[in-house]
């Protein structure tokens, strides 16, 4: 075991520390730094990376890592290290939006530029900083514009690693999901180093139940890898290899007739679209068996509107 520099600091062995990936100016001269939460045991072990506030509006994955890091099993780890940042884009997490002040996403600016917008240098500090210590990494985000997730990861099933890593932590489901061009598990899966997402409720919302699997699975992953001692039984977890999203074939308001989550069959009544006076206008109908993995939450809709999410295991 040898010591990790991040930025200006060195972490020893046994050591725990509070660090800070770099600083970066906004146009009042305030200055903003990411604070990085460093736990290191004296023992040779994997170093795992739990991230989340890449989007600054998606507080459950942040409170997963509130609660991480003020455990005790997590601050005396039996063996490797554990890097937890808890909000990634501090500056979004403060206006409580998805984007950056120039409305760049953040997680669309990989692998970054070293003199770059703030986007851009954010990116590129956690590419050469962060990436280059980890040996896998859990990142956090929610369904964004009033999308809720059921709890689930997302992982390229062509990775036999990132699938099997996905066993372990057991969410309720496991999503295939191809990479998208500037994000951070597209970059870091290029340089070997495999990132799952964790989806699990809304933005601006907290939603205890992803909260909950969100950390369990956290601690499943640590103690399969015998970092801590606590044992959290596994989730009868799906695999599910396709999804696809039920539309608004008519405008109206949206009435939903299952929970997230649910099992359903081909045919199912998902719900109905009505208009403000009074009339049925529309029944949507699963498109074949499956299982609803996001949920639109916003009564009213357009056309061609995204309203329930559904994926199947072939
Ligand atoms: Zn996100």
């Amino acid at each position: 075991m040898s010591s990790i520099k991040i930025h200006q600091d060195t972490i020893k062995p046994g050591e725990n520390k509070v660090v800070s990936l770099n600083t970066y100016e906004l146009p009042t001269k305030t200055k903003i730094e990411i604070p990085i939460h460093v736990f290191r045991s004296k023992h040779a072990g994997p170093t795992i990376l739990l991230s989340a506030g890449m989007h600054g509006d998606e507080i459950n994955g942040i409170e997963v890592l509130r609660k991480i890091i003020t455990r005790k099993e997590i601050q005396n780890l039996l063996c490797g290290t554990v890097i937890a940042i808890p909000v990634m884009n501090t500056v979004s997490f403060l206006y409580q939006s998805r984007d950056l002040p120039d409305g760049r996403d953040l997680n669309r600016c990989f692998p970054g530029t070293k003199n770059g917008s703030l986007g851009g240098r954010i990116a590129y500090d956690l590419m050469k900083e962060i990436i280059p210590l980890i040996d896998v990494g859990i990142d956090f985000h929610t369904g964004g514009a009033k999308i809720n997730n059921y709890p689930q990861l997302r992982c390229n099933f062509d990775d036999a690693t990132s699938l099997k890593i996905a066993k372990v932590f057991s969410p309720p489901l496991i999503i295939n999901s191809v990479y998208r061009d500037g994000t951070l598990r597209k970059e870091a899966a290029k340089k070997e180093k495999p990132i799952l997402v964790f989806e699990g409720g809304e933005s601006l919302r907290f939603d205890y139940q992803s909260i909950n699997e969100g950390m369990n699975g956290c601690l499943r992953l640590l103690h399969h890898h015998k970092m801590i001692h606590d044992e959290i039984p596994p989730n009868p977890f799906v695999k599910l290899t396709k999804n696809v999203w039920v539309r608004a074939k008519l405008s109206g308001l949206f009435h939903i007739a299952k929970p997230n989550g649910a099992y359903i069959n081909k045919d199912d009544v998902l719900g109905a679209i009505c208009n403000p006076f009074g009339q049925v206008e529309a029944r949507i109908t699963s498109p074949f068996d499956g299982y609803i993995v996001g949920v639109n939450n916003q009564p009213v809709v357009n056309q061609g509107d995204a309203l329930i999410h559904i994926g199947t295991e072939d």
